[in-house]
């Protein structure tokens, strides 16, 4: 059994492009907290507040929760999204898009029982993935690295849209293996429609037999 990243990453871009239709007037960077917000079935919490409020030790959170970023905590189809607010900015931003990427995509998350089988692992492998790719193309999504793909650079593209530089390289590196594999001749129409072009791209390369997203799967030094 393996992750099929491909797969996974269409699932991701989907689950944004449902999100992101949504949304009016997107402006980049995105308010990423503004935008979990209007989602009445989440509430925000920083680590502080939840502390306070569930009197568990400040220090002892990460350590309960496994993460010193963020974690959420599901109750039907709700949750409440808890987060480290002391974190550097672009990996806070990145962190809650990928703790909402779980609650949108309906992840099981971790199973606390003894029995962690193989199955679980993998799951949880690619829900992992699922998340990363869900923050990476919600801060920058797919349409706009096509629309500015001969202009933007590592850099530029940390400081444009406020994801950190190691995600902006996987992100361009991502568009240029799409544009490698044939990208272009998906969104030559209606500006419009790239969005929805884009994502047909996905899908109809789910039937190739290129793994593109595989040499890049390892990369993410990003929370869980
Ligand atoms: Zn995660």
């Amino acid at each position: 059994m393996r992750v099929n990243y491909q797969k996974s990453f269409y699932k991701a871009a989907k689950a944004v492009y449902e999100i992101s239709n949504g949304l009016d007037n997107l402006s980049f960077p995105l308010d990423i907290l503004e935008i979990i917000s209007q989602d009445r079935r989440i509430k925000l919490m920083t680590f502080n507040e939840f502390s306070n409020k569930t009197h568990t030790p400040h220090f002892e959170i990460s350590s309960i929760f496994g993460s010193e970023d963020a974690f959420h905590i599901r109750k039907g189809n709700k949750a409440l999204i808890i987060y480290n607010n002391s974190l550097p900015m672009n990996r806070l931003r990145f962190t809650l898009a990928h703790e909402y990427g779980h609650f949108v995509m309906g992840h099981t998350g971790i199973n606390l029982n003894e029995h962690f089988t193989y199955e679980d692992f993998y799951r949880r492998k690619a829900e992992e993935y699922e998340a990363n790719s869900f923050a990476s193309c919600l801060l920058f999504p797919l349409h706009i690295r096509y629309k500015y793909f001969n202009c933007l650079n590592t850099y530029k593209t940390s400081e444009i849209f406020q994801i950190s530089v190691q995600a902006s390289e996987i992100a361009l590196k991502v568009i240029k293996t799409h544009m490698d594999s044939g990208l272009d001749d998906y969104m030559t129409s209606n500006e419009n429609l790239h969005p929805k072009n884009y994502l047909l791209f996905l899908k109809e390369s789910l039937d190739s037999h290129i793994d593109y997203t595989n040499e890049f799967n390892y990369i993410y030094d990003l929370p869980i």
